[in-house]
């Protein structure tokens, strides 16, 4: 690849590039041209131990820094990748195919959020004093020690980011594998972060399909794997990890539901609509799918939809006037059309979009389906493509029942003027990321992560931190101890 951001080789280990084209070579294919613009090698077993290896004789020495230490350099890592926003986002566009306009504003800076938030927060991660009498319990919060993180294809700087932050602020080292799909954004992270002044072994990035993960995550070294992927793969990797007892993050995919109420403002509703299934053209866990609305403005909302929709505009996703890219293969665009065959097979109405653009590259139309019903496949199953199912409702009982019909729970959102229907409904959704009039916010402040099949663990804010490191209590006596015998 040619292009000035990219990377200058296939993994990043104990500080440095390295290559090694004895391993499987995989593709990097640009989604909107379907050209390959580069090739990647899958690690062998020799460069995934000396993944494991660096980091872990690394990572003693990074934990014993202060938190301050420690602080400054991620938070030195975010000024770099500000301030190369745009090439990052250049490259995030070749790796993905999200539209420049999309990545721009949300990756290379939802990355940087995340390094100078967990940045910020490293000087400040202490631990209790807690009297008992004359004597004293302290607890010091612990690093996990050597931790493996795996990232779905979507937001491949933004998921290495959201996990190296906290991580590394922990005192944690990291071995990180993409997926197979984005192979190149989280390679520009590491070596911003050793630009920055991370100790070589800190974090490493070693690329490879399912084979190199399972590799990661089976190794005795390893105290926490953190997986953003489908629920199969998460299953298999809880699995794995539990068999070492090892600590886990899963940030699996979902069904989400959202609500809209007779009573809700209509624009904001179909802007939260379609934020909620077109943004990355609908590449996103946490999108609201399921879009349940009340009988009374049903035609008037899909309407308001069908002509919104209109502005979608599909072309080259360098060019910044674009709003709405390709599917990030031609596998995920098959799987995708497959479910919109399905969904006109089972009798749902097609409102707008419904089949492959005619174009180079691996574009879907935006596709709202209307009269759809719950035991429909495209309202069971998470398709990870611009394909809205809408619901229509009655009672709020009913879609609450309806709503919480799933295995999953990632998120869920609510439009309504009545604030006390909003909280009241919002408490009895089974989700772990809500939104009130709005729809797939994330900001590095809040907490992000799923309830039932869709996760364990969160992502973000300081909960992240409970799941990068442990509590270590001390007990202190002053007196003298007491003894039966
Ligand atoms: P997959 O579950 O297929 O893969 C996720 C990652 O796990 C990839 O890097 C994959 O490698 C790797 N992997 C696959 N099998 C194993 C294994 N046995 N052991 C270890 N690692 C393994 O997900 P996709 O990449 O297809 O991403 C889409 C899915 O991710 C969607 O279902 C979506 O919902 C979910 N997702 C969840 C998010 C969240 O935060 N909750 C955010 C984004 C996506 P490879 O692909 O190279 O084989």
């Amino acid at each position: 690849m040619t292009h000035p951001a990219a990377p200058k080789a296939s993994h990043f280990i104990n500080g440095a590039y390295v290559e090694n084209t004895a391993g499987t070579a995989i593709p990097v294919i640009y989604a909107a041209t379907g050209e390959e613009i580069a090739t990647v090698h899958a690690a062998t077993p020799e460069i995934v131990e000396e993944a494991l290896a660096s980091a872990k004789a690394a990572q003693k020495a990074w934990a014993k820094m202060t938190g301050t230490e420690r602080g400054r350099i991620l938070r030195r890592a975010a000024d770099i990748m500000r301030e190369r926003n745009h090439e990052l986002s250049v490259l995030e566009t070749y790796d993905t195919g999200k539209p420049l306009q999309e990545t721009l504003v949300a990756d290379a800076t939802s990355g940087a959020d995340a390094l100078e938030y967990f940045g910020g927060l490293a000087a400040s991660l202490t631990g209790e004093h807690i009297p008992l009498g004359e004597d004293w319990v302290y607890t010091v919060r612990e690093p996990l020690g050597l931790c493996v993180g795996i990232g779905a294809w979507n937001y491949p700087t933004q998921i290495a980011c959201w996990k190296a932050a906290p991580a590394l602020a922990c005192g944690n080292a990291m071995v990180f594998k993409p997926s197979e799909t984005t192979t190149l954004c989280a390679l520009k992270v590491a070596e911003i972060l050793h630009e920055a002044g991370l100790p070589a072994g800190v974090f490493n990035v070693v690329q490879g399909m399912g084979e190199v993960g399972g590799a990661l995550v089976a190794d005795p070294r390893v105290d926490k794997v953190s997986l953003t992927g489908s629920v199969p793969t998460g299953k298999k990797v809880y699995a794995a990890a539990a068999a070492d007892m090892k600590h886990v993050t899963m940030e699996l995919g979902g069904k989400s539901p959202l609500v809209i109420f007779d009573d809700a403002d209509i624009e904001n509703a179909v802007g939260g609509a379609i934020n909620g299934n077109f943004y990355s053209s609908g590449q996103v866990c946490s999108n609201g799918t399921r879009v349940f609305v009340q009988k009374g403005i049903k035609e008037k909302f899909l309407a308001r939809l069908a002509e919104r929709t209109k502005g979608a505009v599909l072309g080259d996703p360098q060019d910044e006037a674009v709003n709405f890219g390709p599917m990030v293969s031609e596998r995920q665009m098959e799987i995708v059309l497959g479910y919109i065959e399905k969904g006109k097979a089972e009798g749902a109405r097609l409102i707008c979009g419904g089949e492959r653009v005619d174009r180079p590259g691996y574009f879907i139309a935006p596709t709202v389906f209307a009269d759809v019903t719950d035991d429909m496949v495209i309202a069971r199953e998470e398709i990870f493509g611009p394909v809205m199912s809408v619901l229509d409702f009655e009672t709020e009982e009913e879609v609450i029942e309806r709503a919480n019909a799933t295995e999953f729970g990632l998120s869920a959102g609510v439009f309504t003027r009545d604030f006390t229907r909003a909280h009241r409904v919002i408490g009895a959704l089974e989700a772990g990321s809500c939104f009130i009039n709005s729809y797939n916010d994330a900001p590095v402040e809040a907490p992000f992560g799923g309830v039932k099949a869709s996760g364990v663990g969160r992502e973000n804010s300081k909960e992240a931190i409970k799941h990068f490191s442990q509590v270590k209590s001390v007990y202190v006596r002053m007196g003298d101890v007491e003894a039966a015998f």
